[in-house]
């Protein structure tokens, strides 16, 4: 302990690490991050875009979209960095214009506010958090130091974490250890390796795969949205993200096993099905910045540090994507993490002098804030995946009976209608009202089924599956690789395919 505070290691400058950093040294802590990429913070966006490197992160150049909550957090806690996320181009979005047009009370609602966000693509994001981190007085920041292990030491019967050694062997002390190393932090394996009982942890492929390109606009307006962020299009996905400084992303994303759409690879078959999305297609309308960026491979974890009601260490603090993590389609990770590193303050406020109860209630408040949002996540994305697969089996997906896909369904049928159903399916969607309390107000449910009800599936707005297997046909001279870049043909439309505004399937955004 230090005079002024306790003397705390966050493990990763990332989105979490860095804020973590933020909010404990002007919580008046002694903190020091240590991150083992080495590129100090680069000086604009345009240098953070292009020239980064984060091997750190394997996400670093994905599509990033700060949800609501998320800026909330900033706006209470870093209220600076928002500014400085703006003054970098970062864009103030209200996702309360994706209201479907048939939707006719435009009327503003008490607390519209809240859907609002700043976004901006990761990399300037997390500029601006680095920078605001190394203005930071008093807060240090190592670059290009690796953590190697734990420093473990027995405290009351329990594994105590009383520091970290480092790849170059340096031992650092502190009264907790923030592991904000992401979702490959190696923590559960050291723990383990310095005597501790095992973690509980719960971990399956997404079997996601994620095709990814982002635009700039030649005259700095964004394309109109005349669908969600996120459309579900039979056996693959739409996810359209605005972004800072102009820019924007198009993913495709689709089932990993879904051998003939590995050549979405090639940018001339990627733009070619965004073409013939009627809704999506003028997405492409603007100056390709990157190639098609595939990622695939991506884990929903959670970790869970206490078990049978006891700490497996104490003087140790997950947080973020190193507690629990999913595939990004609803684009909450930072968001969340964000959450969560308020709580860990709060926690620490609290708790800090007495290591295990601090470790009950890092427990606690971890389950109350993260856990809800991964199984929800979770759930929804087995159930999209099953619709996949059945789909692209050449099945009509069966039928879900049990409750929580039946509501969420009749939210989705009920949000195409009707301006409050709207909003409480955005609500859960920019990761402010997990769906189980919106599904615990029992007038809210019951207008919701009865909104549904006679809903038709809208048609589908892009190709069926015979129609995206002939498409891709037509490239079956190309073989899947991950860099052949021969000119995009674009094409306008497929026959037969609707054009309207929809949220027409059980993953919108
Ligand atoms: C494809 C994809 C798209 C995504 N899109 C979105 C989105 O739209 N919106 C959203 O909110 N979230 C999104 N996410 C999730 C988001 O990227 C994560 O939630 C976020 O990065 C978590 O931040 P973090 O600080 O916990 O971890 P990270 O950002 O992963 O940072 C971990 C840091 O720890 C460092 N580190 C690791 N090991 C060590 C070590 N031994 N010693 C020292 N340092 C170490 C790493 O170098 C890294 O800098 C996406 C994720 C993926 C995979």
């Amino acid at each position: 302990m230090t005079e002024t505070g306790s003397r705390i290691i966050v493990l990763g400058a990332g989105v979490c690490g860095l804020a973590a950093g933020m909010l404990l040294r002007r919580d008046g802590h002694e903190v020091t991050i240590l991150e083992r990429d080495p590129e100090p913070v680069p000086s604009s966006p345009p240098e953070a875009w292009e020239h980064w490197t984060r091997a750190g992160v394997t996400q670093f150049r994905q599509p990033h979209y700060l949800q609501p909550r998320g800026r909330i957090v900033l706006e209470e806690e870093l209220p600076d960095v928002l500014v400085a996320l703006e003054a970098a181009g970062g864009l103030r979005f209200d996702p309360l214009c994706l209201m479907p047009p048939q939707i006719t009370d435009r009327t503003p609602r008490e607390g519209d506010e809240r859907f609002k966000t700043i976004t901006a693509r990761r990399p300037v994001l997390e500029r601006v958090l680095g920078g605001a981190a190394d203005a930071e007085p008093g807060l240090e920041i190592r670059r290009g130091v690796s953590v190697r292990e734990l420093l473990v030491y027995p405290r009351h019967g329990i594994p105590h974490v009383a520091g970290v050694r480092t790849d170059a062997g340096e031992e650092l002390h502190a009264d907790l250890i923030v592991d904000a190393m992401g979702r490959r932090s190696q923590l559960p394996r050291w723990l383990e390796q310095a005597g501790t009982g095992p973690v509980h942890e719960e971990a399956e492929d997404s079997s996601f795969i994620y095709y990814s390109r982002y635009f700039r606009s030649h005259d700095g307006e964004m394309p109109e949205y005349k669908a969600a962020l996120l459309t579900a299009l039979g056996t693959f996905s739409l996810l359209t993200l605005p972004s800072d400084n102009g820019t924007w992303s198009v993913t495709i994303f689709t089932s990993a096993g879904d051998a003939p759409l590995k050549r979405l690879r090639d940018p001339g078959v990627w733009t070619a099905l965004v073409a013939a999305c009627p809704q999506h297609a003028h997405w492409l309308h603007g100056e390709p910045i990157s190639g098609v960026l595939p990622m695939g491979g991506v884990t929903d974890r959670y970790r869970r540090f206490t078990v049978d009601n006891y700490p497996v260490a104490t003087g140790i603090a997950p947080v973020g994507d190193a507690s629990a993590c999913t595939n990004p389609s609803n684009g909450r990770g930072m968001s969340l993490g964000l959450v969560h590193v308020q709580r860990l303050r709060d926690v620490i406020r609290e708790h800090l002098q007495d290591p295990h109860r601090f470790a009950r209630a890092w427990d606690a408040a971890t389950e109350a804030e993260l856990v809800a949002w991964y199984r929800e996540n979770v759930e929804e994305d087995r159930a999209r995946i099953g619709e996949i697969e059945a789909l692209r089996n050449g099945h009509e997906p069966a039928p879900q009976s049990d409750s929580s896909t039946v509501l969420r369904r009749a939210l989705l049928a009920a949000a195409a209608r009707d301006p409050d159903a709207f909003r409480a399916f955005l609500a859960s969607r920019c990761c402010l009202t997990p769906l189980r309390e919106t599904f615990a107000d029992r007038e809210l449910v019951e207008r919701i089924l009865e909104l549904a009800t006679d809903r038709q599936r809208p048609p589908l707005a892009g190709p069926d599956r015979a129609q995206l297997l002939q498409l891709l046909d037509g490239f079956a001279h190309l073989r899947p690789t991950r860099k052949s870049h021969p000119k995009p043909r674009i094409r306008s439309s497929l026959p037969g395919v609707g054009g309207h505004y929809s949220i027409s399937t059980a993953a919108s955004t």
